[in-house]
């Protein structure tokens, strides 16, 4: 199989600092280790997507990044995480205020049992946002706009956010993750449950949100990854094996091990 052609290799115009500094990061579930000291820089104005063979350690490392692995009780994280130059561990920093920056979108769309309108409105709610009904309708009109859903739903605000298609459920729950106003978007294979339609469209989505937040997406399709992402980070048994340009990691590997596996010496 021929190594997939990246298409969107835009490079940004500026070396600014990065969004989010993971230093050698290492996690355990009790004592098996899952991770190994992982470094990597997240940025802002491109997309990082995290590749590599099924429990190979993407989703974890994913999940240290705004600490959801603090809600797996036999999880624990060690190394140095910084957002903004702030550590994430801080007892300073406030997990909840950390998701809101640090928003992420998961592999089965999950939206509430609540209206379309109310997916989106309550994360502002929660974390005072919004003065009033008018200001809630614009906050939700601008990131159902921006999640790509508004025409198709802005009849229906009132209806169930589950009754929608799996395309529109994870657009809706960009949405929702848009509407606190994040700084980082984390994504783990966010497609994976969608159609080559609804797919198309959430990597568009992507394409339109570029430059706005920092986003990282978790893929096991490398294509994807090649169109979506301007940098690439391929992982295997838990260590970060190579971390570059999407344009190198795919035409032109330092390592055996990438080149293996970007041309489908295992899966
Ligand atoms: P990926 O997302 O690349 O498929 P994961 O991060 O889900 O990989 O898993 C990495 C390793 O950690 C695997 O060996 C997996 O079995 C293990 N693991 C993941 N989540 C847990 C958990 N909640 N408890 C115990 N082990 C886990
Ligand atoms: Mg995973």
């Amino acid at each position: 199989m021929p190594a997939p052609e990246p298409q969107d290799t835009a490079e940004p115009a500026t070396e600014r600092a990065p969004k989010m500094r993971a230093s050698n990061v290492s996690v355990f579930y009790g004592d098996k280790q899952a991770l190994k000291d992982v470094s990597i820089d997240i940025h802002d104005d491109r997309v990082t997507a995290f590749i590599g063979p099924s429990g190979c350690g993407k989703s974890t490392f994913l999940r240290t990044l705004n600490r959801m692995n603090d809600t797996i009780p036999s999880a624990r994280v060690t190394g140095h995480i910084e957002l903004e130059g702030e550590d994430i561990h801080a007892s300073a920093m406030d997990v909840v205020q950390l998701r809101a920056r640090v928003g992420m979108v998961f592999q089965k769309p999950n939206p509430f049992p609540k209206s379309i309108y109310e997916n989106v409105a309550y994360g502002p709610r929660i974390h005072g946002l919004g003065d009033g009904k008018s200001d809630m309708d614009v906050i939700v009109e601008k990131s159902l706009k921006r999640a790509g859903l508004w025409d198709e739903v802005k009849d229906r605000l009132q209806e169930s956010g589950t009754a929608l298609s799996g395309g529109q459920q994870q657009r809706l729950c960009i949405a929702r993750a848009i509407a606190v106003d994040p700084e980082v978007i984390l994504m783990d294979e966010p497609c994976s449950a969608l159609d080559p339609i609804a797919t198309a469209k959430i990597e568009e989505l992507i394409h339109e949100l570029r430059g706005r937040y920092a986003i990282a997406i978790v893929t096991h399709n490398m294509q994807q990854a090649a169109r979506v992402s301007q940098r690439t980070a391929f992982f295997h048994l838990g260590e970060l094996i190579e971390y570059g340009k999407t344009k190198d990691i795919f035409t032109n590997p330092r390592e055996q091990r990438t080149t293996d596996y970007i041309t489908g010496r295992y899966g």
